[in-house]
Parts: C-alpha cells; structure tokens; sequence
C-alpha cells in the first residue's frame, strides 16, 4: 500500500467560492478578506484579526510594527521550523535561541529565563504540535525578571495551533499578537496564507501599515466612496495582504475546524494506543491542553531514525521530520556557534523523530497499514 504523508481536503465547494471572487472585478485584499477577518477575531474572542499571505511575511509585518530590529534579541526554541527564527534575522534583530522541555518539546518560562537580557525585546514560544505553552506564566517570567532592561513582547507561533487550547484560552488571549499558517498542510489551509491576531489597538493599526508596504490605508480604502484618496508611509512595510481569491477557501474551513478536529484525535489516539507501551518516544500530553492535533510525531532512539524513515518509504509509507534543531542548520551554526550545545532537549528530539501521516482523509485501512509498518520495520530497529 501507498500512504500520502499529507492530502489536502478542499471540495468542489471550496472551488466554486474561488470561482466566485473571479468573477468579480476586485482581486486583491477586500470584501472577502475582511469577512474572514471579522471571522476569526469572532473566533477568537479579540478585537482585531489580519489576514495575511504567509506566517512568515505577518510575523515580519508583526515585529516592524514592534519596532523590533538591530541591537534588539528574540528568544526563538530551538525545536521549531526554521522560519520562526528567520524572521528574527530578516529584521536584523539576533536570534537567542532557548531549549525546550524534553517532555513536551514546547519553551517554559524557566527555560526562557535563562536567555533574557538588557537587549531581550521579544520571545517567540511555538505551540509545537498543536500543544500551547503556558503564555500567561511566560508573561509572568517577563515583567518580574531581574536582567530586563524593558517590556518584552510575547508573539505566539500558532502555526500548528488555530484550534487548541490551554487551560480553556486560545491563542491570543494573553499574548501581544498570535500568529498563525495556511500553508498547504495546516490544519487550515489555502495554500499559501496566515492570520494575526491582538487585542492591542495600537498595534493592530501599526500592522494594517506594516502588512502593505507601510501604506497608510490599504487598495480597498484608497478608492473608498468612488474617488481616490492619497495614501503615506510613515513606517517601513513588507507585502504580507492575503488577497481575497484565496481568502475564499477560507470561510468555510474556519466554521468547521472543530468538528475537524475531533476527527483529528481520533487517529492521534489510535496512533497514541498502538504504540502504548513500545520502544518509541512519544510527546507527552498535558491535560491542560487541548491539543489542535497538527502533527503526530514519534522519536526513534538508538541513532536509528534516518534507518526507520528508509524503512518506512520503502514500504510506500511517507513521513517527514519536524524538525531537526534549528541551532543545528549550517546558517545558524556559522552565526551562533554555541547555541546548539546549548539545546541539548531540542538537538536530542531532533536526531530521534519523524512524523506520521495525519489528516482528515487518511483512512482507517491507511492508518491500520501505517501502524502495521510501525510494529513491523520500526519497532526492530528501536529496540
Ligand atoms: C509552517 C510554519 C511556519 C511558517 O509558515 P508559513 O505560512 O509557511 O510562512 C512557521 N512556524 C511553524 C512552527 C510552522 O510549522
């Protein structure tokens, strides 16, 4: 058998409200996307909702309406995607990378303690997998902290996190923005895309700048009440606008994420019960959290990893691997030579893991077969 690491579930009903914005005059970021903003700050419970057209580009929209850049740090955990740092190093600011749980892989206040400084601006905790850290003990950590020189913001990476939740609270609640992924294997996807989320007013009309360009109001303004209006930059800005041929696939997918989601765990679980009580490590779950299910990630000791994946393709399984340290990349290692030694949890978890197919078409006989190979041709290698 042949198992997809990842299919998208996109219907034809997604195809014909792209077919509708076609056959509009207007393109670009407008009525669509400002629909499905008000979608998602209803969503989750804030004032303010962007759209933008990658996690990536908001997070620079994000961090130059902070102001963040050379002189300043950013506290990045090493076991991350790439792009969680990279943004850091875009605006010139210095990544500081921080360890993270070995039992959770996600960063703890006590964790990023130990890295904050007089220069320390931001900390960028990553809901790894779909668990959340724990923002408001992060926040805690922040404004006691002795070395501080002044306020840290917290920007949440919810790349793998728009429908968790810790202890009751989604992402955004407590943080200084939330930001969050479309891209073609999230959990919400259209391809390429994200959305930021705040509650801060200020920053929120920073962002509506720093997302195009550093414009001062946005196409659908400048032709507001049918003549055209001049337009600023008062701030530097990046292309980040999700225009609305793609925000149509969106609408539909945020109104039923959470049933999605219960089918979701439900082949996490099975995962979870079928390798109860075997060789391979697991990500530990906290009940406080309800996990948004992103990814099911398995570690495979003895160095054998890189053996299990060949092991796995050969028998026409597909997996990745996410991730391997951050630190450990050539680019970082040349910038921050001891940073990897220094996240030794992260470096660990990634010399050791591998992720599973999981999304919503994958069948029961697929995941049956998957689990089948698992016992077969991993199990050996682990024990
Ligand atoms: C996917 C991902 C990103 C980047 O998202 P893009 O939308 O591709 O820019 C950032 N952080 C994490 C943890 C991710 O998984």
């Amino acid at each position: 058998m042949k198992v997809d690491f990842y299919r998208h579930s996109l219907l034809p009903r997604h195809a014909e409200a792209v077919a509708a914005v076609l056959a509009t005059p207007f393109l670009t970021t407008g009525k669509v996307a400002q629909a499905v903003e008000a979608q998602l700050a209803e969503y989750f419970s804030l004032p303010y909702a962007l759209l933008v057209n990658s996690w990536t580009n908001g997070a620079l929209a994000a961090l130059l309406a902070l102001d963040i850049g050379p002189g300043d740090e950013v506290i990045v955990p090493a076991m991350t995607f790439i792009a969680s740092a990279n943004v850091v190093e875009l605006v010139g600011a210095k990544v500081v990378f921080a360890d993270v749980d070995p039992s959770t892989l996600l960063l703890t206040p006590e964790l990023a303690a130990k890295r904050v400084t007089r220069q320390t601006r931001a900390v960028i905790p990553v809901h790894l997998y779909g668990q959340m850290c724990d923002i408001p003990a992060l926040r805690k950590m922040l404004e006691s902290h002795p070395a501080r020189s002044q306020r840290v913001c917290l920007i949440e990476d919810c790349a793998h996190c728009f429908e968790g939740e810790r202890d009751g609270t989604k992402p955004g609640a407590h943080s200084d923005v939330a930001i969050f992924s479309f891209y073609a294997t999230k959990n919400i996807t259209c391809g390429e895309g994200g959305a930021i989320v705040t509650g801060e007013a200020e920053l929120y009309q920073r962002m509506l700048e720093t997302r195009v360009h550093g414009m001062s109001s946005g196409a659908i303004d400048r032709f507001a009440a049918n003549r055209y209006n001049h337009w600023d930059m008062r701030r530097l800005g990046t292309k980040a606008n999700l225009f609305d041929l793609l925000a149509a696939l969106l609408p539909d997918q945020i109104a039923t994420v959470d049933e999605r989601l219960c089918h979701r765990r439900a082949i996490a679980n099975r995962y979870r019960q079928a390798f109860a009580g075997g060789p391979l490590r697991s990500v530990t779950q906290l009940q406080c959290c309800k996990s948004a299910e992103h990814l099911f990630a398995i570690g495979v000791p003895n160095g054998m990893r890189d053996a299990a994946i060949a092991a796995l393709n050969a028998a026409g399984v597909s997996v990745t691997v996410n991730y391997r340290s951050v630190p450990e990349t050539t680019f970082y290692k040349k910038r921050y030579p001891a940073a990897s030694a220094a996240c030794q949890a992260a470096y660990g978890w990634g010399t050791e893991t591998l992720s599973l197919p999981l999304y919503g078409s994958l069948s029961r006989e697929e995941q049956d077969y998957v689990i089948q190979m698992v016992h077969d041709r991993v199990y050996p290698l682990a024990r």
